[in-house]
């Protein structure tokens, strides 16, 4: 129903691969100044891969779509970004059912993506990560769920605050990945993956209509 859309995954992944293609350079140009510029051309491959895997053989499921995501992801992906990734749409898929994702099951799936994300690569707030965008987005989800919003106002909220958190990645020195090897000199630049991050909630939140 128009009040509890359900927002189809493969519309959500399309979305992001059309988003990832526009930002790449952006994306390289940012791990260009604290990491090894790649980011945006890791991030092509591995949501190009996605989307033909979905061509060829389109999943039947929300599951089934999440899950192959996130192993096509971690297939294609050289670099830290597509475990992390794939980690977030494995865990996504595994607490999600066939019914697919309305707002209370796309903001459990976002947080068990989430949650994935801290499992595998250790983030804690301020390390300047992908998690410095997605924490604040998911609290965001929750928060504005409780309080009776739509899933399409819950994340116009969620995209604001993982702009807020991406950005608030700037003065920080990195902690985590490559860019932690810099240290002092990772201060004052953005970080690449809080960027692709905050493009994934501007995905669903297209991807809803
Ligand atoms: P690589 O650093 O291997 O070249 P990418 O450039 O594709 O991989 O991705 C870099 C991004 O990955 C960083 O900007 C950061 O947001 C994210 N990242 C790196 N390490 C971690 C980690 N341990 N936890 C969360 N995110 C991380
Ligand atoms: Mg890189
Ligand atoms: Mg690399």
């Amino acid at each position: 129903t128009e009040a509890n859309p359900l927002l189809d995954p493969i519309a959500w992944l399309r979305e992001f691969a059309a988003l990832i293609d526009e930002n790449a350079d952006r994306l390289t140009e940012l791990d260009a100044a604290i990491g090894d510029a790649d980011h945006g051309s890791n991030m092509r491959r591995g949501t190009t891969a996605v989307t033909a895997a979905f061509a060829e053989a389109p999943p039947a499921t929300a599951p089934d779509a999440l899950k192959q995501a996130g192993m096509v992801l971690i297939r294609s992906v050289g670099g830290a970004s597509g475990p992390l990734y794939g980690t977030f749409f494995l865990r996504a898929a595994a607490v999600t059912d066939e019914i697919g994702l309305d707002a209370t099951s796309f903001a459990k799936a976002f947080r068990a993506g989430l949650d994935g994300v801290v499992a595998r690569g250790k983030a804690e707030p301020g390390d300047k990560t992908m998690f410095d965008a997605l924490a604040p987005a998911a609290d965001a989800l929750d928060e504005s769920l409780e309080g009776g919003a739509t899933l399409s106002t819950a994340l116009e909220i969620a995209l604001a605050a993982a702009e807020s958190g991406r950005d608030a990645t700037v003065p920080l020195q990195a902690r985590k990945g490559r860019a932690s090897y810099l240290g002092e000199r990772s201060v004052g630049h953005q970080d690449p993956g809080a960027t692709s991050a905050t493009l994934l909630i501007r995905a669903a939140r297209r991807a809803l209509g």
